[in-house]
């Protein structure tokens, strides 16, 4: 097993997770997938076991344990399920707007019920012209008294229709570009809010994702995260902190594939012998192997950065790098995993097949791997390795 970078308490909580993922997630995978049905099975399952609380400060009603624990709890789960996996990724993802910009009242207002369990949250930012240029946005907010009325469409939310509360970007002025963009707590149950419709997927079948529709919303102005025209900067923190939540989604489908082509390859035999003992596919295992444990080097890394005193600007390169490995990750060992069972994997009577459309989604949300290259370029423009050309003419 890999070597880790975990204290004793972090290992307990790990192996609570691992427990709980393989006795009672791992037996409902398949039907999950297949059934296309939000397991609400799997959020009981959480709540009893204080599962969402790995997300929230003990302020808030969660156990405070910190990033890197939050992020192996996302791994373990998604080794055997990934649309079990996303539903912690997406209550961090959905709540890390009001941790990150909320006022204590909004945080003692909303956090509390997500730290527990009893509300899900979503993020929408995407819209159906405005993916990867999410500051190209339509969607309007304008104040009226002391209310904003937002209007517009998101497209492609996870968690549509399940959330009760939604971190929603708006445009308050048009005419500011990122800097007219704000960022709202909108209720489920609010006038003119409503999910037009659910989105047929390749993947995380069990994970609802949906085009949200606003119609004159009103909402009051304390439902406004930050100042107005900070919103495109908090979106853009908030996925400093969650894009390693798909990292985690990602790995823990990686391994869960190298884990089980492992098995199958010990016990399948061709040629008088299991194929795990013809060189080429022991070469293969090695390689997912070692590609598994170089992505969760980046990953576990990532937890440790954002646990420490580690400024947050220096968390933009880290998440990015891990989101990048683990999705390009899991996409090659999966596949690899289906080539290792040959005709069986291609079939669903096994899980790889699964593995192999679950991980293509975590090169393409919470920012595509074309992106996360952008992001780390961009930021290491701004490093200096003047050093190098020093004595250069
Ligand atoms: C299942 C699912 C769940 C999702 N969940 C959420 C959610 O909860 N909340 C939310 O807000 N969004 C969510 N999304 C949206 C997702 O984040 C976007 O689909 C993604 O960011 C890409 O945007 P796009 O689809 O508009 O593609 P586009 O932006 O149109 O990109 C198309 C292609 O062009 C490439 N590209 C774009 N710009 C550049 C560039 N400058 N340089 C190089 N290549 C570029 C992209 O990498 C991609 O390959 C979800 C999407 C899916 C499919």
């Amino acid at each position: 097993m890999a070597w880790d970078q975990l204290s004793g308490e972090q290992r307990e909580l790990r192996d609570l997770v691992r427990t709980l993922a393989r006795e009672r997630i791992a037996p409902r995978a398949a039907e999950i997938d297949e059934s296309h049905e939000f397991p609400w099975d799997v959020v009981e399952l959480y709540r009893e076991n204080d599962i969402f609380g790995l997300f929230f400060d003990e302020q808030h009603g969660g156990l405070g344990t910190g990033t890197l624990v939050a992020l192996v709890a996302i791994e373990e789960v998604s080794k055997v399920c990934a649309t079990s996996g996303l539903i912690l990724a997406v209550q961090e993802l959905g709540s890390l707007g009001l941790k990150l910009a909320g006022t204590d009242e909004q945080k003692a207002r909303w956090l509390p019920r997500l730290a527990s369990g009893e509300w899900l949250c979503a993020y929408a930012l995407t819209e159906s012209g405005s993916g990867s240029d999410s500051a190209a946005m339509r969607t309007t907010a304008v104040r009226d008294g002391d209310e904003y009325v937002l209007n517009g469409s998101k497209r492609f939310i996870t968690n549509a229709g399940v959330a009760s509360v939604y971190t929603v970007f708006a445009k308050t002025d048009a005419a500011a570009g990122h800097s007219g963009i704000s960022a709202f707590v909108v209720e489920s149950d609010t006038p003119g809010f409503a999910v037009a419709r659910l989105e047929p997927k390749m993947g995380i079948s069990g994970s609802t994702t949906g085009e949200l529709t606003f119609d004159d919303v009103r909402i009051p102005v304390s439902n406004l995260l930050g100042a107005e025209g900070e919103g495109f900067k908090i979106a853009m923190r908030i996925l400093d902190r969650s894009r390693p939540g798909v990292a985690a989604q990602a790995l823990g489908i990686a391994q869960g594939a190298t884990d089980y082509a492992l098995e199958y390859a010990k016990t399948r035999e061709t040629m008088g012998r299991p194929i795990a003992q013809h060189q080429l596919i022991a070469a293969k295992l090695a390689d997912m192997e070692t590609e598994c444990e170089a992505a969760r080097g980046l990953l576990y890394r990532f937890g440790q950065m954002a646990d420490g005193d580690v400024p947050e600007a220096e968390l933009t390169k880290a998440s990015a790098m891990a989101k990048l490995m683990c999705g390009d990750v899991a996409m090659e060992v999966a596949t690899e995993a289906v080539q290792i069972l040959g005709g069986y994997g291609y079939v669903k009577e096994y899980p790889v097949e699964r593995f192999m459309r679950d991980a293509k989604i975590t090169q393409i949300y919470e920012g595509t791997q074309e992106v996360q290259r952008l992001v780390i370029a961009r930021e290491m423009l701004k490093e200096s390795r003047a050093f190098l050309l020093a004595g250069v003419a």
